[in-house]
């Protein structure tokens, strides 16, 4: 299987995983199977200014959910998801990393990771987690300076 024949090119993973202008600073981390990205401020929906620490852990290959990955992709979403709420853990001070597949309007895998910072009051945790006014939030800079904390961190 070639990642050519499974790749639409008005997939916006896909299209993201070509270029880098939708990470902001890059990838975290990338091997074989497995791209991990900061959600960008220039992203569809992301208001110009995104919540920091909001990953995704996606397979490079065109797979629509968690059913349709080969065991060795599924081997690499599971460990990339620990290694990197390891690391908002570490390097944001995360108290809890949400994880979660809506994947409503793009039909590629992007396992969301939702950090919770120490303070979030009751009412905004899990999908409002992200709604906090006192929530850390940041635009291309910001985002991309906490991607090179990340990446330099061990894992
Ligand atoms: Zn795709």
């Amino acid at each position: 299987m070639t990642m050519d024949e499974a790749a639409p090119k008005e997939c916006f993973v896909c299209a993201k995983h070509q270029g880098t202008t939708l990470m902001p600073g890059g990838p975290v981390w990338v091997d074989e199977l497995v791209v991990v990205s900061h959600l960008s401020p220039r992203a569809p929906g992301a208001p110009g200014e995104v919540y920091l620490g909001h990953l995704f852990v996606e397979p490079r290959r065109h797979a629509p959910g968690l059913p349709d990955l080969a065991d060795a992709e599924a081997q690499s979403v599971g460990r990339w998801c620990a290694r990197a709420a390891r690391a908002l853990r570490q390097v944001a001070g995360a108290e809890h990393v949400y994880a979660a597949v809506i994947g409503d309007s793009v039909p590629h895998l992007h396992v969301h990771l939702l950090p919770r910072y120490p303070g979030t009051p009751r009412e905004y945790w899990w999908d409002r987690v992200d709604e906090w006014p006192g929530a850390p939030r940041g635009g291309e800079a910001e985002a991309a300076s906490l991607v090179e904390q990340l990446r330099a961190s061990a894992h």
